[in-house]
């Protein structure tokens, strides 16, 4: 998959420069483009998120999905047999695919995985250490040291764990993660602040419950109500948040100095969590420079135009009454992070409402993202089958 940190950077070198033209004095973007569509597979693919990344890939222009995997309950059946749950009809090349069990060594190269976190950690393990390149949305090894837990925006170079991953691990593959579903929005924003130096942040989620899997919470206890609880899910933002925002060592990653509390809790909207947040910045700053900060975040899948990127990652809003999950969730494809209400905080300084769609920027559409940084930096073992010489068009 790699050989070293110094052939990824020269690879990374590599891309940039040819995504980086100039027209007329105008930075102009060449979106990289594949000579042939990459082959993936899908783990979990009947799941809530599964059937997300089935919606996305569907239309891909780097990715065809071939082949599917999920649980002895469905494997052995076609994908059109089963539930299909989302808006919009079932693709029919995806319908007639069989669903396979959860064979390690079967499959593409490139597996995105939906598992549930029971069975994902061991599973994903199998398939990196039998040569896959494993993509997960699952929480089982986003911590460990030598696996890149990745926003592509926010910390690509925590790629360069790979080389390490391998050694450690003795996989012939290699394992990518992408955050929680609430990590990621709080990470995005913390992320634009960086210039002024985030020291503490307090946030209070309303998520959605789509982020709870198909059937989820019990309409019961759902409809017209608050749960003020989700498993595990306070951690995964204290700790996530700091790792992504962290600093590759020698020992893995040293985790970002901010403080985070978090409280999470379930609210009856369908797609997309929103966050209350207050933050204290080391360095001063005025809400202009906090709006030009955030509208202005921009990162390596902007600068490469990646197939999954939003052209802007950041959309702030200036209604007292944005974003709102109905009415923000679905615009940018899902893949924006929606800020509004920014203001000051009597406590800490700052604080703002945040908006991201927990399905896809929190979920599939972050692992494609992070599977075509994995591309456009051409750390597969099979890139052979991928031309980006011909990125230019
Ligand atoms: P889900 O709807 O419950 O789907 C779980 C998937 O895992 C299904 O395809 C299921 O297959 C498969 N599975 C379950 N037990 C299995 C077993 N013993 N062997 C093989 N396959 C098994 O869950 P989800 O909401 O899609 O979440 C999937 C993963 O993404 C989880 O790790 C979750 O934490 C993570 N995640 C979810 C969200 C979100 O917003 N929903 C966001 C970020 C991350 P069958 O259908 O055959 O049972």
């Amino acid at each position: 998959m790699m050989e070293n940190a110094d052939w990824l950077e020269t690879r990374r070198k590599g891309t940039e420069s040819m995504a980086d033209d100039r027209e007329n004095g105008a930075r102009h973007v060449v979106p990289l483009r594949v000579a042939r569509r990459i082959e993936v597979g899908l783990l979990g693919a009947t799941g809530a998120v599964g059937q997300q990344f089935v919606r996305l890939l569907a239309e891909h222009p780097w990715f065809r999905l071939t082949w599917l995997a999920a649980s002895e309950r469905s494997a052995g059946r076609r994908y059109g047999e089963l539930p299909w749950r989302l808006a919009g009809p079932l693709p029919a090349e995806i319908a007639g695919l069989p669903v396979h069990t959860l064979r390690p060594g079967a499959g593409p190269e490139l597996v995105f995985s939906a598992l549930d976190a029971a069975v994902a950690g061991e599973c994903e393990a199998e398939f990196a250490a039998q040569g896959h390149c494993v993509v997960s949305n699952a929480r089982s090894h986003r911590m460990d040291p030598c696996v890149p837990l990745v926003i592509p925006e926010v910390n690509p170079e925590h790629l360069a764990l790979l080389p390490r991953q391998r050694e450690e691990k003795g996989w012939r593959g290699a394992l990518v993660t992408n955050p929680n579903c609430a990590t990621v929005g709080l990470a995005l924003a913390l992320a634009a602040l960086r210039p002024f130096s985030p020291r503490r942040a307090v946030v209070t989620t309303l998520q959605a419950l789509s982020g709870a899997g198909y059937p989820g919470v019990a309409s019961v206890d759902a409809a017209a109500n608050v749960i003020p609880w989700i498993d595990g899910e306070e951690e995964k933002l204290e700790t996530e948040t700091q790792k992504i925002l962290g600093t590759v060592e020698a020992g893995g990653v040293r985790a970002h100095p901010v403080a985070i509390s978090a409280q999470t809790t379930r609210v009856p909207v369908l797609d997309g969590h929103t966050e209350a947040v207050s933050v204290e910045l080391a360095e001063p700053a005025t809400r202009e420079d906090l709006l030009a900060a955030f509208a202005q975040f921009s990162g390596e899948p902007q600068a490469l135009a990646l197939p999954s990127a939003p052209r802007q990652p950041i959309v702030t809003h200036e209604g007292a009454d944005r974003p709102q999950p109905r009415l923000d969730v679905e615009s940018h494809g899902g893949m924006a992070l929606h800020v509004g209400r920014v203001r000051p905080c009597p406590v800490l300084g700052w604080k703002f409402i945040l908006l991201s769609h927990n399905m896809v920027r929190g979920a599939a559409g972050a692992a494609l993202l992070n599977a075509e940084l994995l591309v456009a930096r051409a750390l597969l073992n099979s890139l052979g089958q991928v031309d980006l010489a011909a990125a230019r068009g």
